[in-house]
């Protein structure tokens, strides 16, 4: 049964887990989190979301939040406008790879890695009047939580370390697949990297994505249709390289970040963040993972 106890169990399951994984190194910011941290929140359709561990302390929500640029830009342009510019297919390549965006002429494979990614944030800052303010006003509405806010630290440090980012942006804009100006869109992308939410907020958060695209507040963020088709997006590449694992091994539509959070769903039940800043060789949480496949067990469910 979904309760208090069944998630302070997932999370003392994994401990063993602990200095198995790699947290993330590239940036001083995200290379000095504590690495013993575990986290876990459920909200239920119903609207209460319970957690245990450390589910109130914010973290970097990193590439989670492309899930939120993806809504965003659903919103704001018609769908053959987005998927004329990125596609729909898991890239069997790492999150951050110029490798395909090359071979396939400038058109990123999907939207959650980060050349997708980066084509959303330039769809946003050319038809969203101040990408970055909507982006917080989005985050706190869908949470409920109106302190949300971006780390300036983890911010400039992306921007300071941008090279790779900003390549695989050039590359794409040198097949015109990319048409703001590169800086602009990057400061744009690291600050929704750099949002700091905590586990209970993103569980949240995404709750339309379990309840055919309605928030927690009852809006109708994105119709269900759409709500399906971005489940099945996640299912497919929210997990990078480590997609077919996390279905096998747990079975939910999912979104990873470097920050060590995972956001999961089951449709028409509950959204699920864990944190765990540990990564395995994907990228993905280490223990994470192992607590989404602890709970998915004891309750039986997958969407498989
Ligand atoms: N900020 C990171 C990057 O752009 C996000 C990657 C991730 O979370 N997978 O490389």
């Amino acid at each position: 049964m979904l309760n208090q106890a069944l998630l302070q169990q997932a999370v003392d399951s994994v401990r063993p887990l602990l200095g198995k994984g790699k947290v993330a190194d590239y940036i001083p910011a995200l290379a000095n989190v504590d690495n013993t941290k575990l986290a876990i929140a459920v909200t239920t359709v119903d609207g209460q979301t319970i957690g245990a561990g450390d589910y109130l302390e914010p973290f970097s929500i990193q590439s989670i939040s492309k899930v939120f640029s993806l809504t965003l830009a659903l919103n704001l342009y018609r769908e053959d406008e987005i998927w004329s510019r990125v596609g729909k297919e898991p890239s069997g390549h790492s999150f951050n790879s110029l490798v395909q965006v090359e071979l396939e002429r400038g058109k990123p494979r999907n939207p959650f890695i980060n050349a997708g990614a980066l084509v959303i944030a330039d769809l946003l800052q050319a038809r969203s009047g101040a990408p970055k303010q909507r982006m917080l006003e989005v985050v706190r509405k869908l949470s409920m939580n109106p302190t949300i806010a971006y780390d300036k630290v983890v911010a400039d440090s992306e921007f300071a370390f941008s090279a790779r980012n900003a390549a695989i942006a050039y590359l794409m804009k040198s097949f015109g697949n990319f048409d703001g100006v590169v800086e602009t869109v990057l400061k744009n992308y690291f600050h929704y990297c750099a949002l700091r939410m905590n586990c209970a907020d993103l569980s949240k958060s995404m709750l339309y994505l379990a309840n055919r695209g309605k928030t927690l507040t009852g809006e109708q963020l994105v119709t269900p249709v759409q709500t399906r088709q971005l489940n099945a997006l996640l299912a497919t590449s929210g997990l990078y390289d480590g997609a077919g694992e996390f279905a096998y091994r747990v079975g939910m539509p999912g979104k990873s970040g470097v920050g060590g959070g995972i956001i999961a769903v089951i449709p028409g039940d509950m959204s699920v963040c864990v944190w765990s800043p540990e990564l395995d060789t994907n990228g993905n949480s280490l223990a994470g993972t192992a607590m989404l496949e602890h709970l998915c067990q004891q309750l039986g469910r997958s969407i498989f």
